[in-house]
């Protein structure tokens, strides 16, 4: 039996490269003037990674990855933290 380990704050980037999805294919259906502009991306990312809420990379108040859900500008967090 595998033993898997949970990481509770975790990102999708920060899986091991045989955990990796292709996080660049999916982002790049947003179009450009839908994307969240970078350095709000990584803030909206590092209050993720503080949340309780965060496990393996989704959100447990809307099921998201949260590095889709805060890619997309109009995009919220549901506990409005960002
Ligand atoms: S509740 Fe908000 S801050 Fe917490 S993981 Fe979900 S989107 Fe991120």
């Amino acid at each position: 039996m595998e033993n898997k380990r949970i990481c509770k704050k975790c990102l999708l980037r920060d899986k091991a490269p045989n955990e990796q999805i292709d996080l660049n294919k999916y982002l790049s259906v947003i179009s450009e003037n839908e994307k969240t502009p970078p350095s709000v991306y990584e803030k909206r990312l590092n209050i993720c990674r503080q949340c309780d809420l965060l496990l393996e990379a989704t959100c447990q108040a809307c099921g998201c990855y949260v590095e889709f859900r805060a890619a997309v500008k109009h995009s919220r967090c549901p506990k409005k933290k960002w």
